[in-house]
């Protein structure tokens, strides 16, 4: 099941399988959460830290996964929609929670980052929203 999912995740996003892609594309899909490169490493114990490091810079080129900025020091990753693609880019504009707990980060998706407006002669060019909390496997 997830092997069959994999294989289409690399295709849809223009990506040749190699092992690496498909042990870190696995790792996401099986955790449901946001990831630091540290916490793939810890998980693959035997993985390569620069291909690891590429391997994460290319999902994210190609629309596989985004940034889930949560407020932390930590660069966290988490898989992306579907509608993201390496042409027109992420559409992740969604909330990223953060439990003070498990110290784990979460996507909100169905929460959607707020327009604002801002005063002339500024110009947005990304906006996160960020909560910090208590998660639901915590509370
Ligand atoms: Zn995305
Ligand atoms: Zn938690
Ligand atoms: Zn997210």
């Amino acid at each position: 099941m997830t092997q069959k999912k994999v294989e289409h995740l690399l295709k849809a996003h223009q990506l040749r399988r190699t092992e690496t892609r498909v042990e870190v594309l696995e790792l996401f899909l099986e955790k449901d959460m946001a990831l630091a490169q540290k916490d793939i490493e810890d998980e693959l114990g035997t993985i390569d830290r620069i291909t690891l490091y590429r391997t994460l810079r290319t999902f994210e080129d190609k629309g596989l996964i985004h940034r889930a900025i949560d407020g932390s020091e930590k660069l966290r990753f988490a898989l992306c929609s579907h509608e993201c693609n390496p042409v027109e880019g992420h559409f992740d504009e969604h909330a990223h929670f953060h439990c003070k707990v498990c110290e784990k980060t979460y996507c909100l998706e169905q929460i959607h980052t707020p327009s604002v407006r801002v005063p002339k002669g500024y110009q947005i060019e990304s906006s996160h929203l960020v909560l910090k909390g208590i998660c639901e496997h915590c509370s």
